[in-house]
């Protein structure tokens, strides 16, 4: 059975109900589905109310921080009264330079206090800003913290950094392409116990998805990278799936 690690199944329109409804034929047994802004939190609870695989992430985006709303994080403690909900998706962006970082570290930094006062995991989008990063997170190491990094795109020495932290590392369809080498150097290089895989449909960025909104062909790139991700570390897909599965279910805390 595969798990789908990062989604975004609120922003995938009527896809989600056919993803879902053939999830279980097409041996897809659990998707940790991300909120980004307040907007989108009610969908994504209705989701995971309706359909026991799918396991609710509440957060603020960096590309949201400048939006959030007064009183966003009293909002997002309610919603974390669900037992099975975690954070994310959070994270900090460099790249996106029309959102303050500054902004996006105070918005960053308090659902991080949040995960770890309530104790729950959390997924973190990171892009161009790794140091930062780091330092917030081992500022708070003594706590105990169990997230997972997806869309991973940094080095193998960012992700041993990260997995000294406690981190997981979730890898995209990128790894499909043999000409992405840095991809696939930093999956090689991270233990197969703490390895997890994800699409981030609907966003999967043009050049690996011409069709994104079909639930034909997300089930297609899933088994793709599953495949691919087996083949790199050397195991039969079905061992690779377990411990893939077995990896995920930490964030059912
Ligand atoms: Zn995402």
């Amino acid at each position: 059975m595969m798990q789908d690690a990062h989604i975004h199944l609120q922003d995938s329109g009527a896809e989600a109900d056919k993803i879902l409804t053939s999830a279980k034929a097409r041996r897809v047994g659990m998707f940790f589905c991300n909120g980004t802004s307040t907007d989108d939190w009610p969908k994504v609870k209705s989701l995971a109310d309706s359909c026991d695989g799918v396991v609710p992430f509440f957060g603020i985006h960096p590309w949201s921080a400048d939006r959030a709303v007064n009183g966003w994080d009293d909002i997002l403690v309610k919603y974390l009264s669900d037992p099975k909900a975690c954070i994310g998706e959070i994270g900090l962006d460099k790249a996106k330079k029309n959102v303050d970082f500054e902004k996006q570290r105070e918005i960053f930094t308090r659902q991080l206090d949040i995960a770890i006062e309530l104790r729950r995991p959390f997924a973190v989008h990171c892009v161009q800003a790794w140091d930062t990063l780091v330092e917030e997170i081992r500022r708070r190491t003594d706590k105990n913290i169990c997230f997972m990094v997806h869309w991973f795109s940094g080095s193998p020495e960012t992700a041993a950094e990260l997995i000294k932290l406690g981190a997981y590392i979730s890898f995209s369809p990128r790894l499909i392409y043999e000409r992405a080498l840095k991809h696939r150097e930093s999956f090689s290089a991270t233990p197969i116990n703490k390895v997890l895989l994800e699409t981030d449909y609907p966003y999967l960025p043009d050049a690996i998805a011409r069709n994104t909104q079909d639930a034909e062909k997300y089930f297609e790139w899933l088994g793709a990278l599953y495949g691919i991700a087996a083949r790199l570390k050397n195991m039969e897909t079905e061992a690779f799936e377990d411990k893939v599965w077995e990896n995920g279910t930490i964030f059912l805390h």
